[in-house]
């Protein structure tokens, strides 16, 4: 007999490390749970996950999840299309929604530009993000990505490749977070701060 778990046990955990960030334990604990722990429901699971994946689309324009061919945010039609702002993941789209700061029109790339592991510009929307400005003509396009390394990177290609279209290019401003003290903050957050400094009170 060999050493092992039955063939389901296997091909569950084999599937659950699939998952981002589960390794091989990982993936046992959580097979494990779904069967002893009475909190979990894996038949509910199981449904939520085919349901998803049969009804999920991503919206033609921003890349947003919808069930139809375009999302809410981009059929509602009091949105202003002169500002597009751009994020790397769909669920950068909510937070920044909430804020209730914005009311322009999103655009989704699905990722950053990350040659070490294969990801370039194709593997990106971004030619569909030149088509959107070449139709939309915004006045403004918002880079909303993030201040790592390949965030930076993607940020630089897209305001190249979008300066040949003359609109406007801005990044979110970088510095303290809010309610933090200097005392907290790292040194590259402290350099950002300094750099991207704003006007205050009168001059
Ligand atoms: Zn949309």
């Amino acid at each position: 007999m060999p050493l092992d778990y039955p063939e389901s046990f296997r091909e569950l955990t084999r599937e659950l490390r699939r998952l981002p960030g589960v390794g091989p334990r990982g993936a046992e604990r959580i097979a494990l749970w779904m069967f002893r722990s009475p909190h979990a429901s894996p038949r509910a699971l199981s449904r939520a996950v085919e349901t998803a994946c049969a009804q999920l689309k991503t919206c033609k324009l921003c890349g947003f999840f919808t069930h139809e061919e375009f999302c809410f945010l981009c059929s509602e039609e009091d949105r202003s299309g002169k500002e597009l702002c751009v994020v790397e993941m769909i669920t950068d789209i909510l937070p920044l929604e909430r804020t209730g700061a914005f009311r322009g029109r999103y655009h989704a790339l699905g990722g950053k530009l990350s040659p070490l592991t294969g990801i370039g510009p194709e593997q990106l929307r971004v030619s569909e993000l030149i088509d959107r400005i070449a139709a939309e003509t915004p006045s403004e396009i918002i880079l909303a990505l993030g201040s790592d390394i390949e965030g930076e990177a993607t940020a630089h290609y897209l305001a190249e490749l979008i300066s040949s279209t003359k609109v406007k290019v801005t990044r979110l401003a970088q510095g303290l977070p809010a309610g933090g003290g200097i005392e907290y903050a790292d040194q590259r957050t402290l350099q950002r701060a300094l750099l991207h400094r704003n006007l205050f009170g009168t001059p």
